[in-house]
């Protein structure tokens, strides 16, 4: 891995400018949802033991340029301190005297925070000036935004050219987790798309195909697919103008001798609600007037092979439509086999996407995972194989 840690730079009495994503929910400025500060803490912990002074920078919510009251991080002073058990200090500029007199005028153990990087259209611009202002701040930069790092932003990707560069604790996790499951991985490698639309996860399919020894198909895509090989999939979501491209998808599959795993057997309703009426018919049995919400107990029985002779398993998409039980047995019954092999040992699973991480935890597995990734966007652009700027910086560095 051509990156930087912080085990490899000096931070004793450095100040050390952080690119953290901390765009938690907030009501009535009160934050709700305090994951995303937690998931930072160990980076922030690590740079004031060693006598650093962390510089916090952040984007939050969608200001576009401008300074925009609403979405000023300075609420989430007092959670923050929560969450870190150190006094965080507020700066509201990102770059400039302003920020330069708060850096120095914080003492030991304190944290700084800057305000929301994107006030600036420089920001999202990945403009060099804007860059070259938030660099002379500092001495070495950290970034731990790998949820951030799919765009090449002044904070995410410029910055880095600039500054010693190195990921903070929860890239650094996040990049192992996927260089193990995609990069070198152990094989077999299978991986599991599921979710609504073929169309949202062409490249993902695509990049999958050329990489991994057994691709599973599930959800809505699968009747897409389903319905590309002549299958009457009745009134089930499904992409018709997508046919063309599933057939492709399947014929890149069969030339790099990617075994396609498709629902053998399905669960039907009449209605999309929970407890609806329903009955498992074979693939090729779906009713006129019926929708395909899960896939069948024999799908789940072919699915569980495939896992057990995997060593590694990369997941994107729920089964079925998870949200209204039954339809969840499918997504429960997968989940449940990977959990059960990874606790063994004999498995590295790592997991995705917005969806698919609400499935995993309904399913009470997702602490069994290897990793669950909830980086959205940039886990979904990594599993499509393109390079995410604010890594390849970090790279550069
Ligand atoms: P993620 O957010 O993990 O990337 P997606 O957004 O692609 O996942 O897909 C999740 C959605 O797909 C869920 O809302 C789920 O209900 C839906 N879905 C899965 N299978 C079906 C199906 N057979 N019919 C209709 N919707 C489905
Ligand atoms: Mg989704």
């Amino acid at each position: 891995m051509g990156w930087k840690t912080l085990d490899d730079m000096d931070l004793a009495g450095k100040r050390v400018l952080v690119r953290v994503d901390i765009n938690v929910p907030v009501e009535n400025g009160t934050v709700t949802d305090d994951t995303r500060m937690r998931r930072v803490a160990p980076t922030i912990a690590d740079i004031l033991t060693a006598g650093g002074t962390p510089i916090l920078l952040a984007h939050f919510g969608r200001p576009k340029g401008q300074v925009v009251p609403e979405v000023s991080l300075r609420p989430l002073v007092p959670a923050l301190e929560a969450v870190f058990g150190a006094p965080v200090l507020f700066c509201a500029d990102c770059r400039g005297p302003a920020a330069e007199a708060a850096i120095g005028a914080a003492g030991a153990d304190t944290v700084v925070l800057l305000e929301n990087t994107r006030f600036y259209p420089g920001e999202e611009k990945n403009d060099a000036t804007l860059a070259g202002e938030v660099a002379a701040l500092g001495d070495i930069y950290c970034n731990d935004a790998f949820s951030a790092a799919h765009r090449a932003h002044a904070s995410t990707e410029a910055l880095a050219h600039l500054l010693p560069a190195c990921a903070g604790r929860l890239m650094q996790a996040e990049l192992s987790a996927l260089e193990a499951a995609l990069g070198a991985p152990k094989r077999p490698v299978v991986a599991v798309v599921g979710g609504a639309k073929v169309s949202t996860k062409l490249d993902l399919l695509g990049n999958l195909v050329s990489k991994v020894d057994t691709l599973v198909i599930g959800g809505g895509m699968a009747n897409t697919f389903l319905a590309a090989k002549g299958i009457n999939v009745g009134k089930s979501l499904c992409e018709h103008d997508m046919a063309d491209t599933a057939r492709e998808i399947l014929t890149k599959a069969q030339a790099a001798t990617c075994a396609i795993l498709l629902p053998v057997d399905i669960v039907v309703a009449r209605e999309f609600k929970a407890g609806a009426e329903h009955e498992t018919v074979p693939a090729d049995a779906c009713p006129a007037d019926a929708m395909i919400l899960d896939a069948g107990p024999k799908t789940v029985a072919r699915i569980a092979d495939v896992f057990e002779d995997a060593r590694t398993l990369i997941w994107n998409g729920p089964m079925g439509a998870f949200e209204i039980a039954p339809f969840d047995a499918a997504t429960n019954a997968a989940a449940q086999q990977a959990a059960k092999q990874t606790k063994a040992g004999t498995l590295i699973s790592v997991a995705g996407g917005g969806d698919t991480v609400a499935a995993l935890n309904q399913a009470g597995t997702a602490e069994d995972f290897t990793y669950i990734s909830t980086a959205g966007g940039a886990f979904l652009e990594w599993m499509e194989g393109k390079t995410l700027p604010g890594v390849a910086a970090l790279e550069a560095s």
